[in-house]
């Protein structure tokens, strides 16, 4: 089929799952530390993630995986879900779930209760991990979905206590608990349920395989990618992962480079100087970046060239970084760096495409070619036949790969609108050139991302039309300096009402977390336009935007 392929060879999946990939490769640096708290310096080594063995009865994390189902019993397929930031026992505890044959569903750590309840109640799930500090937003969430679910905490600061009501972490996962292994999901089975709401509508459960998430990590190691190098007795790779792990950037590259014994340095929140001494102090030899962060970088000027003297590689995605960005973190750094910008998506476990190393530095600007088994085409939006186009011409992305989801979790119309014969549609509106090199153009879908997070409008207009007076709402993104893009509403006012533009705002507020707060404003308007189904047209809202403003 005429399509976009990678030039380098395809690898060779392994036929495994998830837990017994990493346990295979943890277990050959045993004496490394594996994970350290940057805010906290609590560290494991790999050794301490699991126990000098690759005999799946001996790890250390089956006391979580062996207490998850004796003691709160779990059966094969239940899902967790975490509600954490970025701290060590966030891998751990994915570890434990994943032996312990259960599904694991990740939450933005600084979602209100109405989000957090949302996905509780989307995913059914069992168990909720979250630590002391979120208790309230955790209770407040579980107590309302009215299911049975129960919260455990992790212990992130010495001053921290378990709440009443909720189970400790620890005492949970270091009691000897005597139950045979669990029995693993094939490898096609879920295991992994991010949250992203695709194309359109409310955010939905993306089902992950074994098989995507292990094929992603084997393709983004083929030599022409691949960014951590093996650890040895001299040398280890650290990253700074800030990126959180509950999204499948974050979660995937991080596992990903501790297949090979990098370090990875975890940082609860984002602060400008949280994260900057963390730079100082650990030197990181890699960093997984989107551009929110890379801009920080190169701008402030506390951040000093030195902060920076052993990186080699910065990968960057999410969202678009501009060549005029790349080239001023390079001017910054002062020095020759590889800086790999790459795509995907969390329906793509995440990978699709990224510049190969060899390359680097060749197409500023570029999100990348096809990484290795996977194909592309770029398509008229509405061609039902997926005719891929010539070089130059903009169309939307469709991917075919082994890290393609199963589909949509209950949803099984979503799943298949996302597909066309076979190949998954992105929604997002590319070009190519004669060598393969992709560049984004536009998104059609209606998703917004802020600092690189997503804001699905459909969930924040819910909200709008919810308050008294409101007839009917439209959210869209609009360019911003920093953040990417930020939401903005458009409110049409029912007849003979008046709206409180300042308390409509923090009524959202409320409800939501901060990325997807109304930052680009709220607009009254006589009407929002609209197809012949009664669809909301976003996209002429945008544009007309974009041609007053900008
Ligand atoms: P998510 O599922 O949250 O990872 O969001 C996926 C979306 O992020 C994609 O469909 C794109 O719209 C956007 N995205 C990801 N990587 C890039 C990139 N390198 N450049 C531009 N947009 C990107």
């Amino acid at each position: 089929e005429n399509c976009l392929k990678c030039k380098a060879s395809d690898v060779k999946i392994p036929e495994i799952t998830l837990a017994e990939y990493l346990v295979n490769n943890f277990s050959k640096y045993p004496n490394k530390i594996a994970l350290e708290c940057g805010a906290t310096q609590r560290k494991y080594t790999y050794d301490d993630v699991l126990v000098k063995s690759t005999n799946l009865n001996r790890i250390k994390s089956t006391n979580l995986n062996r207490s998850l189902r004796k003691k709160l019993k779990l059966q094969k397929g239940d899902v967790v879900a975490f509600l954490l930031p970025n701290i060590p026992e966030f891998i751990i505890s994915t570890l434990g779930v994943h032996l312990a044959g259960l599904k694991l569903t990740t939450i933005n750590s600084a979602y209100t209760s109405d989000e957090i309840k949302r996905q509780l109640l989307d995913s059914g799930a069992k168990v909720l991990v979250t630590l002391p500090e979120l208790w309230q937003n955790a209770k407040k969430a579980v107590d309302e979905t009215k299911n049975s679910i129960s919260i455990i905490t992790i212990k992130n600061n010495n001053s921290d206590t378990t709440p009443i009501g909720a189970i400790d972490w620890s005492e949970f996962a270091n009691t000897p608990t005597d139950i045979p292994d669990a029995e693993l999901p094939s490898i096609h089975e879920t295991i992994f349920m991010p949250y992203s709401s695709g194309t359109t509508g409310l955010p939905k459960g993306v089902e992950l395989s074994n098989y995507n998430i292990v094929a992603n990590i084997a393709q983004i190691h083929h030599p022409d990618y691949k960014v951590a190098q093996s650890a040895t007795d001299t040398h280890q790779d650290v990253t700074v992962a800030i990126l959180p792990f509950f999204h499948i950037y974050g979660f995937t590259t991080t596992i990903s480079m501790m297949t090979d014994g990098a370090k990875a340095v975890s940082l609860p929140k984002f602060t400008p100087d949280g994260y900057m001494n963390s730079l100082r102090d650990y030197r990181p030899h890699i960093l997984m970046l989107v551009p929110p962060i890379v801009i920080f970088l190169y701008s402030h000027p506390s951040v000093q060239a030195e902060y920076l003297s052993s990186l080699r590689i910065v990968n960057c995605g999410a969202a678009p970084l501009g060549a005029l960005d790349e080239e001023k973190f390079r001017k910054k750094v002062g020095r020759p760096l590889n800086i790999l910008q790459g795509y995907g998506l969390s329906e793509t476990s995440p990978v699709v495409t990224m510049i190969p190393l060899s390359l680097q530095g060749k197409y500023p600007g570029s999100m990348g070619s096809a990484i290795p088994n996977t194909f592309l085409k770029v398509v008229n939006i509405d061609d039902t036949e997926g005719k891929h186009l010539p070089p130059h011409t903009t169309g939307e992305l469709l991917i075919k790969g082994p890290q393609v989801m199963k589909g949509y979790y209950n949803q099984p119309e979503q799943t298949e609108n996302s597909f066309l014969n076979g190949w998954f549609k992105s929604g997002d509106l590319v070009r190519y050139n004669e060598d393969g090199m992709l560049y984004i153009a536009d998104r059609i879908k209606e998703l917004i991302k802020v600092k690189g997070l997503q804001v699905p409008p459909a969930e924040l207009e819910e909200i709008i039309r919810d308050y008294p007076g409101v007839a009917e709402a439209a959210v869209i993104g609009i360019p911003h300096k920093f953040h990417g893009e930020v939401p903005r509403a458009y409110v049409v006012v029912k007849e003979n009402c008046k709206i409180d533009v300042d308390k409509l705002r923090t009524q959202v507020e409320s409800k939501v977390a901060k990325h997807k707060r109304l930052e680009g404003g709220i607009v009254i308007v006589e009407e929002i336009p609209k197809n012949a189904s009664g669809k909301i047209m976003r996209r002429k809202l945008k544009l007309k935007y974009l041609e007053e403003n900008v």
